[in-house]
């Protein structure tokens, strides 16, 4: 029961998150937009609802050992789609983490711009009067998130 105790191994995590990766077909839209898949195959007809228990062990499109059924549609990314995904996450957290440094931590300021750390364009940015939520998004595109 005791959560304190756990040992965390991170490696053991990001190695486990690596093969889900590797073995999430390319086509699965995440777990509530299917049916159908980005390849037209129904889920749902071929699977069985998505209220059965251990349906996502019934559908061929991520880790399970023994699905429902084959998909003949199923396309995994291969290793290398699945590094410059990481990497790209990566990036794409780091320059969250760098904007978030550089907005003013004073409360009071609830809205400005900050120079984007991938182009050095504005990242406008507004955090919530409500729950202090920061809301950042550059006009080019580069990052964009809610912290
Ligand atoms: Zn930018």
């Amino acid at each position: 029961m005791s959560a304190m105790t756990e040992i965390v191994d991170r490696e053991a995590i990001r190695a486990r998150a690596r093969a889900v990766r590797l073995a999430t077909c390319k086509h699965w839209r995440g777990a509530l937009a299917q049916p159908p898949c980005a390849a037209g195959v129904d889920l749902v007809e071929r699977a069985g609802p998505r209220r059965m228990v251990g349906w996502g062990l019934r559908i061929p499109c991520c880790d399970a050992p023994e699905p429902a059924f084959v998909c003949e549609r199923k396309d995994t990314p291969t290793l290398e789609q699945v590094e410059a995904r990481e990497r790209d996450m990566h990036e794409s957290f780091g320059r969250a983490l760098a904007v978030m440094a550089a907005i003013p931590a004073d409360k009071a300021v609830s809205r400005g711009e900050v120079p984007c750390p991938q182009c050095g364009g504005p990242v406008h940015w507004e955090r919530s009067p409500v729950n202090g939520h920061v809301r950042a998004a550059c006009v080019a595109g580069c990052v964009s998130f809610i912290q």
